[in-house]
């Protein structure tokens, strides 16, 4: 309203002012009335004018502007749908499902809960790795009980403007309390509900509070069911967790070898597939894979299969599928020097021969054609399915990622920049043996994370002394079978692959028993 009186005085004092000085500059004429003074005094208050439409017009319209983008994500965001997917698409975690049997009976049958005064669990929350089905059991629970699926993400509720974030999460949960019975699921729940502090940040602290009150407030009459999902619960602000808010939780890991034959089955159901695919070896060889991995193998493969043309996907396809998930993409024309050739060549030897000496994992093929960032690369995978590993076993891992290196020194007498991925991981597990499994000097403790820093030095000793252990046994063992590791990297280089019958083959030749430097 403002903006449009002073737009209207502008253009009549644009108008009058134009006029004016017209006539004074052209025809010399003035109008009796108006002296020159006026004129000028007129066109001054014109100017003050346009200045104070310009910066009307450039202010920044907080309130409006907020209010505009907050009605459009909560438009496009908290997406109430009826979810059609059910439990027989969710496969394995059976522990978890029937964990969340409970919740669908409590939703499907809330009158006898009430009738006995139970309430129904508020919150539930899914923790774990990516991709292991947090969402798709949300979805589940959503298409078992009927209800409506609100999906919102916890970065959506973050914004620079105190209060946005707090009122998205009042209209999600009235959108949900009209639509119920009804699942809102907040993935990265950890983005809103992480540990405040004394330099908290006052949008987020609403936020949080918002959905606290929230989480309290509703539920009464209505049947809505609050799922988080989040990669990190130590970060979470103890108020989110306690009983009555986010009280149940459900760790949701990485399949096991049952779990990963069914989701190959689930997502496999559909597709052609040829007699050669066996399922239980697959599984094997996917080791450690979350269930997305494996979804992803499954419809990879089938897009190789298309690619080349076939009426059925093959072995072949999921060989080439899985180790395009793990590797990387294949470089078609790599600009690979022969001089590094022939340096990765050894470097890859190096591991698969310590591998193969201390029978850690089984490998499946070396390779020194480029995928991804790597030059060269080991598929393997464990050949039973481990949930503890000894000291020694964890030496032996370590020995297995520094057998690369040591190839290098053993026959080009100094190192690459190769194994900085090696070094990586071989430092974690160094570390998670000091710091978490007792397994060091220090005795048997788990070192807690604000202890870390002072004792910093202590602990770079302990896991400087793990390292060098296990690469000066991986030097020794290179060394004294230095002909294998030659006969493999020529092979390599001859071939670029090889896979693991053929590298079981060039070991056995040498009469080499595993497990010779323990
Ligand atoms: P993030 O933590 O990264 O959000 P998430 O745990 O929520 O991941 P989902 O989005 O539920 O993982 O899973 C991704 C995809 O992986 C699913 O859509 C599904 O195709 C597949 N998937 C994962 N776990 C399973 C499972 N147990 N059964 C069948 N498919 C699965």
């Amino acid at each position: 309203m403002k903006k449009r009186i002073v737009f209207l005085l502008l253009v009549f004092g644009l108008v009058t002012s134009s006029f004016l000085i017209y006539h004074k500059l052209f025809s010399g004429v003035m109008f009796t009335r108006f002296t020159t003074g006026d004129t000028i005094l007129i066109s001054t208050i014109t100017l003050g004018l346009l200045v104070y439409y310009l910066k009307l017009d450039s202010k920044p319209q907080l309130v409006t502007a907020s209010v505009t983008t907050d009605k459009n994500k909560d438009e496009n965001t908290n997406d109430q749908n009826k979810s059609d997917v059910s439990f027989n698409d969710v496969a394995g975690l059976d522990e978890v499902k029937d964990e969340l049997q409970e919740i669908i009976d409590f939703i499907n049958n809330s009158e006898k809960y009430k009738k006995m005064g139970a309430k129904i669990p508020k919150g539930i929350l899914f923790h774990g790795p990516p991709g292991t089905g947090k969402t798709l059991l949300a979805k589940a629970v959503a298409g078992e009980t009927n209800s409506s699926f609100f999906y919102s993400s916890g970065s959506e509720f973050v914004e620079k403007y105190v209060g946005v974030g707090a009122k998205r999460i009042r209209s999600l949960f009235e959108k949900a309390k009209k639509g119920a019975p009804s699942i809102i699921f907040i993935d990265e729940i950890d983005a809103i509900g992480c540990k405040r502090n004394m330099d908290s940040n006052n949008e987020k602290d609403q936020t949080l509070n918002q959905l606290l009150v929230e989480l309290d407030g509703f539920n009464k009459n209505n049947t809505v069911v609050v799922i988080g999902a989040t990669n990190r619960l130590d970060l979470l602000d103890e108020a989110l967790l306690r009983p009555g808010r986010f009280d149940r939780h459900i760790y949701v890991g990485n399949p096991n070898l049952n779990a990963r034959k069914e989701i190959f089955k689930v997502h496999i159901k559909d597709k052609p597939i040829h007699s050669d695919v066996e399922i239980d070896a697959l599984s094997k060889k996917t080791h450690g894979f979350s269930g997305a991995q494996l979804a992803n193998i499954a419809n990879e493969a089938a897009i190789i299969a298309v690619r080349k043309n076939k009426k059925l996907i093959d072995i072949d396809d999921f060989e080439t599928a899985i180790e395009r998930v793990v590797a990387g993409l294949e470089i078609k024309h790599p600009s690979v020097l022969l001089k590094e050739k022939n340096i990765v060549a050894h470097h890859e030897a190096g591991h698969a021969l310590v591998g193969k000496l201390l029978s850690v994992d089984m490998v499946q093929k070396i390779s020194i054609v480029p995928r991804g960032q790597a030059l060269g690369y080991v598929l393997k995978f464990p050949d039973e399915e481990r949930y503890l590993h000894t000291q020694n076993e964890l030496m032996w891992k370590i020995m297995v990622l520094l057998g690369g290196r040591a190839a290098e020194q053993i026959i080009f007498d100094e190192v690459t920049t190769g194994a900085h991925n090696d070094l990586k991981k071989a430092t974690e597990i160094a570390e998670e043996m000091v710091c978490n499994y007792g397994m060091s000097s220090f005795g048997n403790i788990t070192i807690k994370n604000q202890y870390i820093k002072y004792n910093i030095n202590k602990i770079e000793r302990e896991i400087k002394t793990i390292i060098d252990e296990c690469f000066e046994k991986s030097l020794y063992l290179i060394k004294e079978n230095k002909i294998i590791l030659k006969e493999i990297a020529n092979y390599l280089l001859e071939k670029e692959t090889i896979t693991g019958e053929e590298l079981k083959e060039i070991v056995a030749k040498h009469n080499k028993l595993p497990n010779t430097a323990s």
